[in-house]
């Protein structure tokens, strides 16, 4: 695998495209972009993290923009994951900024890092995705929203 990669999610961790998509997604993909080396499809049962690896710089809350500590997020994680079926539960977390109610998917990241259920994960040949082309992928996916994760 690349160094750069490009790691798309479903904005809604727990969905999946239907079995159809799934399995036309890499043609797709590989269409789109036509000068990546390695296209991977993840489909899982259960709910994984996507990290950005080292272009990690910081996490915000969403709802009052406090920065929480390495410390306090690892906290939220360990409270949302299930070891027994290695998985994050996307629960409803008070986060200890202002006790608003959260999942660890909707917290500002930057870089953006994600959850979920289904990933595309190729070698970065572009740089960043165009509008154009994430608009694409997000009707191909079923009209769903899409994250998109650059991981350095
Ligand atoms: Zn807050």
């Amino acid at each position: 695998m690349s160094e750069h990669e490009i790691i798309i999610l479903l904005c809604n961790p727990q969905q999946q495209p239907n079995a159809d998509i799934i399995a036309a997604t890499k043609a797709f993909i590989a269409a789109l972009f036509p000068a990546a080396e390695h296209i991977e499809v993840t489909c899982t049962d259960e709910v994984r993290y996507y990290d950005c690896g080292g272009n990690f710089e910081h996490i915000h809350c969403p709802a009052c923009h406090t920065e929480l500590s390495v410390e306090q997020w690892h906290r939220l994680m360990d409270a949302d994951y299930n070891a027994e079926n290695n998985s994050f539960a996307m629960q409803q977390l008070a986060l200890p900024c202002c006790g608003k109610l959260c999942n660890l998917n909707d917290l500002q990241y930057s870089f953006e890092q994600g959850f979920g259920r289904f990933a595309i994960i190729m070698d970065n040949s572009v740089g960043v995705v165009d509008a154009a082309t994430q608009a694409a992928i997000e009707v191909f996916l079923g009209n769903q929203p899409v994250k998109i994760i650059y991981r350095h």
